[in-house]
């Protein structure tokens, strides 16, 4: 059994955090690689180290120094509260040596998780297996797999113990790339597919998902497992508790990711696991989410449907003013495109102005203030009623669905609703399918 373990911002952001996550690690000899990001928030209006960072990238070399000082102070008090016999003023002054030149700014924005990671390695007494080194990229940004794996493979072939910095990798000429925020996520589970890891554990400050959002729903249930098409469906809606990229690297490989709590170690968290493993604890719905903030441009024409090419042109205007859209529920002579409101909000004269001149529709006109709630869940497959169930519970509480879109694997029903009824909507669906009412 090999581990690879992931522990967030929070669960080293002081030399407090630092115990508990030790005292994780050393509690089986199978948590072997570590992937560590830098220190996070310590209390609620604290500066988490990367934010720090940026400060002093973006900054002319004085005012980087200036705030660099606390960036210091955050690790030396570390390192003291942890008794270690162990300074990082090498790494200070050589990180220092780097400001006021804007081509670094991915090197120094890295520091927080390769400082944090050094001062874990010593503490574990692991070894310091640096990312600049087994994690590449290509010259288009993106990660270089066929290269990165054999490479952390190599790397970790002596090295039965060891601590990764999260969060960055390089090109092949050794300058160093960071992901985007949150991204240790991506890097544990890059280590964890390169090790052939059996687990990848991703220990944060919660105890894995909840079956909606806690704001709404007071002590919602939580859930227990998960496949990856699932959590995909419900991140997308905002349910987040993982970067949406880490997902990839494991799932490919197959390796099961347990979401822990690093300050309730004994809670079992939530399993994510691959379509195959018949999730044992599944329910017909894993979770519900939602997102506010969504559009509708309405479409009316006579014999729409005989009309060949009508949604393609449609569609092309979109494609060329670059707006996304999120579903096109459609009818034999309607069709709705919802789309998020910001995406649209200074461009919509011009929108419907273009439809007209393409498909010159008899009715089109926008309308706003649209909420989109996902329920999810790979039980509704072999359960009948569950849109029954859904449907009779938002009309029970009185609110109207304006959009319904069923996706083709049967995953999830998406409800369109208006943006007041979003909150009452959610705590209606979750109450009929978990008690009945
Ligand atoms: N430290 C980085 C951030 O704050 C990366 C991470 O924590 O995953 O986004």
């Amino acid at each position: 059994m090999l581990k690879v373990l992931k522990f967030g911002g929070s669960s080293l952001a002081n030399a407090e955090q630092f115990k508990k996550v030790a005292q994780i690690i050393k509690a089986e000899p199978e948590r072997r690689y570590i992937v560590a990001s830098a220190p996070g928030k310590r209390f609620s209006n604290d500066i988490k180290v990367t934010d720090l960072l940026i400060s002093c990238a973006e900054n002319n070399v004085d005012k980087a120094k200036e705030i660099f000082k606390e960036v210091e102070a955050r690790y030396n008090e570390i390192i003291k509260g942890l008794d270690l016999d162990f300074s990082l003023e090498d790494d200070f002054n050589t990180i220092k040596n780097s400001f006021g030149n804007k081509n670094n700014f991915d090197y120094i924005v890295s520091r927080g998780e390769y400082l944090n990671s050094k001062i874990l390695a010593k503490y574990l007494n692991y070894s310091f297996i640096d990312t600049a080194q087994c994690i590449f990229f290509d010259n288009a940004g993106n990660v270089d797999f066929a290269k990165t794996y054999p490479t952390i493979k190599k790397m970790v072939k002596n090295t039965e113990y060891a601590v990764f910095p999260g969060f960055y990798g390089a090109y092949s000429n050794g300058e160093v790339k960071t992901f985007s925020r949150g991204g240790s996520d991506i890097t544990g589970s890059i280590v964890a597919a390169g090790v052939n890891a059996d687990i990848y554990e991703n220990w944060t400050d919660v105890s894995g998902l909840l079956m909606v959002d806690p704001r709404i729903v007071k002590d919602p249930k939580p859930v227990e497992e998960i496949t990856y098409r699932e959590l995909r469906e419900l991140s997308y809606m905002g349910a987040t508790v993982l970067h949406e990229d880490a997902v990839f690297p494991v799932r490919k490989a197959n390796i099961p990711i347990n979401i822990r709590n690093t300050n309730a170690p004994l809670d079992n968290g939530s399993m994510i696991v691959n379509e195959q493993e018949k999730p044992s604890k599944h329910a017909i719905i894993t979770g519900i989410a939602g997102t506010v903030g969504f559009s509708a441009i309405y479409i009316e024409k006579d014999r729409m449907n005989g009309e060949i090419g009508f949604t393609r042109k449609v569609l092309e205007i979109l494609e060329k003013l670059n707006i996304n859209f999120e579903h096109i529920p459609s009818g034999i002579d309607t069709m709705s495109i919802v789309l998020k409101t910001e995406y649209i909000a200074d461009k919509k004269d011009l929108i419907l102005s273009e439809i007209n001149k393409a498909v010159n529709p008899d009715t089109i006109y926008v309308y706003d203030n649209l909420a989109l709630i996902a329920v999810v869940g790979h039980g509704m497959q072999s359960s009948k009623g569950t849109a029954s169930k859904l449907f009779s519970a938002l009309a029970n509480a009185g609110i109207n669905v304006r959009m319904i879109d069923q996706g083709s694997s049967e995953l999830n029903i998406i409800v369109g609703i208006e943006e007041k009824d979003y909150e009452n909507a959610i705590i209606a669906i979750y109450n009929k399918f978990v008690f009945g009412v």
